[in-house]
C-alpha cells in the first residue's frame, strides 16, 4: 500500500433549526432566535470538520464514534468531540495541515462572528489561524436552508503524516 504524506477528507452536516434553541457554529454562540434540533449541541460547522478530519485518514465517521444513541453525547459541547478525533487523528499518526468550511445559512449574517470561530476553531486543531478558513453563504432564499429550516456546512481539509 502507498503512504502518501498529504492526504484530502471532506464533510458534510445538516441540523434542523427551531424557535428558542441555541445556535452554536465553531464552538461560538450565535445570537438569533433559532438554534439547532440536536443530540448534542448541534454545532453543524464542528460535526462536518470531525467527519472531513476522520475522513481524511479513513477512520469513519463521527456517528460510529459518537453515537447519538449514546447518553454521553447528550447535549455534548461539540468542541469536546472535536479535541476526542484530534485524539483519533493523532493516534493514527496525522496531524490537520488546513482546513476550509463553507457555512450555508439564511440567516442570521455570522460575519461578524467568524473570527472567534476561527480562533477557537485554530486552538482546537493546534494550527495558525490563517490555516482556519470559514466561509458563509445564504442559499438565495432556496431550498431548506433558505426557508430558514436548517443550516448545512460543508468542510474540506487536508492532514499530514505526523
Ligand atoms: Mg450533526
Amino acid at each position: 500500500m502507498i503512504q502518501h504524506m498529504i492526504r484530502i477528507g471532506n464533510g458534510y452536516d445538516v441540523h434542523r433549526l427551531a424557535p428558542e434553541l441555541p445556535l452554536y457554529l465553531g464552538g461560538v454562540k450565535i445570537p438569533h432566535t433559532k438554534g439547532a434540533v440536536a443530540h448534542s449541541d448541534g454545532d453543524a460547522l464542528i460535526h462536518a470538520l470531525c467527519d472531513a478530519l476522520l475522513g481524511a485518514a479513513a477512520l469513519g465517521d463521527i456517528g460510529l464514534h459518537f453515537p447519538d444513541s449514546d447518553p454521553a453525547y447528550k447535549g455534548i459541547d461539540s468542541k469536546i468531540l472535536l479535541t476526542k478525533t484530534m485524539a483519533l487523528l493523532e493516534t493514527a499518526g496525522y496531524r490537520p495541515v488546513n482546513i476550509d468550511a463553507v457555512v450555508a445559512l439564511q440567516a442570521p449574517k455570522i460575519a461578524p462572528n467568524i473570527p472567534q470561530m476561527r480562533s477557537v476553531l485554530s486552538q482546537l486543531l493546534r494550527l495558525p489561524q490563517d490555516a482556519v478558513s470559514i466561509k458563509a453563504t445564504t442559499t438565495e432564499s432556496l431550498g431548506f436552508v433558505g426557508r430558514e429550516e436548517g443550516v448545512a456546512v460543508y468542510v474540506v481539509c487536508l492532514i499530514a503524516k505526523q
